[in-house]
């Protein structure tokens, strides 16, 4: 996701008050000095890889059990723009590993009508359905034990287009004669895919979807994958879209609307399309351009093909972060992605190239290569935030875009040295827990960790480390420490070691070098901050 356009223009407001202060002595240091505090290591939830067989909410209310796994969702969703709701109906593809009675999985402001299961040998079971909103959860309640092996759960359920911007919501505009129109869009990061189709709506979760949606014949349907089929049946459009690869739920995306498509441009196999409302065309060239520059950049620095079919840029009228990495088929409010480039600031088309870069990236790290858990969250914006300068200071080096970064690390540096402010990474029970990451500390101070870290080891061996995380871990998640230690390898360096001082203290250091009485060179590092500064750490 990307930060709101307000954010990070109040940051930058602030940044520019500020000078630079010790990072770069710090960073010239960091091999010479040891930190001054041991680091704390990420505690993971209870019950990460617990094997239940009553599927009860008592022993982890956030991490569903283990012993269920979806692998593929063929979902259909027939939206109705008039009446601002939506008919849904799934068949989920399960591999269920300990005989239970109970399925347990995420749904919330959901109706669901039916449920049933169906085995490999025809064999049908119905179960009864508790939905809990609280916890957001669906119990399904079996008569008879559930054998392990492969099962089919299918459901029939409805839900609202809501007006909240998450889930599946509605968006509404005007055209130039003040008509009003509405859209059908998706927000699913971090929790609300469970909004618009009953899941396991959990990063680690990860599953092919195979989406129909089925719509009004006069608008047109967007979804993470191409249109494999079109056809009218009972006179409504049905779209079949192609098979995605696995992904995580709050990735999937589905956009319905009277929308148009620049022409699709082919960036190596994959065809890439600019989405707005009727009359908006004519301000994407700018965003079409860094669109194509950067998803070439990051298929040559990456060394993996785009991992989908299509890539859709889709701007939203109505749309709550900045933009939204949906495999694909990402979102954008409208001034991240359109812009008029004969008459826009610098500013706005500096803020237009980021965003799109920024998304970009995430096709790789992030889509392809998934967080294990919302610990994780920094990691993905962070490296997006730091592959997003890479990527537009390689498009346009006129810019000289790691030099205006650096007022972006001194709104950092600001926050950071309050004696509020928090380690990068934290522990994260409840998915909620993780909202406090999309700030600051995690895009600007993150972004600058890593750029400090690939000046450090040198520029190719951090991609080539990059590189190896991806390949490593294709298709499925990771951990924060699972980069350090690919990084590590390709560099010959304790980067784990190395960076955890960085990711799980909060602050940051500032060093002083002294000449002493013997007229030897003393450098010392202590926590800045702005009050009650703590005690120097000599390392003579
Ligand atoms: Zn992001």
């Amino acid at each position: 996701m990307s930060e709101s356009l307000s954010r990070r223009q109040v940051f930058r407001i602030l940044a520019q008050a500020r000078f630079l202060l010790a990072l770069p002595v710090a960073q010239a240091l960091l091999s010479a000095i040891a930190p001054a505090d041991a680091a704390t290591s990420t505690v993971r939830p209870e019950g990460e890889d617990m094997n239940l067989d009553d599927g009860t909410d008592s022993i982890d209310p956030y991490r569903l059990p283990r012993h269920i796994i979806p692998h593929r969702y063929d979902l259909r969703l027939e939206p109705d723009l008039d009446r601002a709701t939506f008919a849904g109906r799934e068949t989920i593809s399960l591999m269920i590993t300990q005989a239970t009675s109970v399925i347990l999985l995420n749904a919330v402001d959901l109706t669901i009508s039916s449920v049933m299961l169906e085995g490999s040998s025809s064999t049908r079971q119905n179960a009864t359905i508790e939905l809990n909103d609280s916890t957001q959860r669906c119990h399904l309640t079996f008569s008879h034990p559930i054998a392990p092996g492969e099962w089919k759960l299918h459901l029939a359920f409805r839900g609202t287009l809501n007006d909240q911007l998450r889930g599946f919501y509605r968006s509404t505009y005007r055209d130039s004669a003040g008509v009003t129109h509405t859209m059908a869009a998706t927000q699913f990061e971090a929790t609300d895919a469970r909004r618009a189709f009953p899941c396991w709506d959990e990063p680690d979760f990860k599953a092919v979807f195979a989406t129909t949606l089925v719509i009004d014949p006069r608008l047109t349907a967007v979804s993470n994958t191409a249109v494999a089929s079109e056809s009218i049946e009972a006179g409504k459009k049905v779209v079949r879209f192609a098979d995605s690869i696995k992904m995580s739920t709050y990735l999937a995306a589905f956009i319905v609307g009277e929308i148009e498509a620049t022409p699709p441009v082919p960036v190596g196999k994959t065809p890439l399309r600019l989405w707005t409302i009727p009359g908006k065309q004519p301000l994407t060239s700018f965003g079409h351009e860094i669109a194509v520059a950067s998803l070439k950049f990051f298929e040559e620095y990456y060394g993996i093909p785009y991992p989908g079919d299509k890539l859709d840029l889709l701007a939203i009228p109505d749309f709550a972060s900045g933009a939204m990495e949906n495999l694909g088929a990402i979102t954008f409010r409208e001034t991240a992605l359109l812009v008029d480039r004969q008459r826009a600031t610098h500013g706005e088309l500096e803020r237009v190239a980021d965003v799109v870069a920024h998304e970009n990236a995430h096709m790789w790290f992030g889509d392809l290569v998934t967080m294990s858990w919302w610990n994780g969250l920094w990691l993905n914006e962070a490296f997006a935030t730091f592959m997003e300068m890479l990527a537009v200071d390689a498009w346009k080096p006129e810019w000289k875009r790691w030099d205006a970064f650096g007022t972006s690390r001194a709104a950092a540096f600001a926050v950071d040295g309050l004696h509020s402010t928090r380690p990068i990474e934290y522990s994260v029970q409840a998915p909620k827990d993780a909202e406090a990451m999309f700030d600051v500390l995690t895009y600007e101070k993150g972004a600058s960790v890593l750029r400090m870290l690939e000046q450090h080891i040198g520029p190719i061996v951090f991609r080539d480390g990059v590189r190896d995380y991806l390949h490593a871990h294709a298709y499925g998640n990771a951990d924060t420490n699972d980069l350090w230690v690919s990084l590590g390898k390709i560099a010959k360096q304790p980067v784990p070691e190395l960076m955890d001082s960085w990711i799980f203290q909060p602050g940051y250091p500032l060093i002083t070098a002294e000449i002493n009485q013997l007229g030897r060179l003393v450098l010392s590092q202590q926590r800045f901050t702005y009050l009650n500064p703590s005690p120097r750490t000599p390392h003579p």
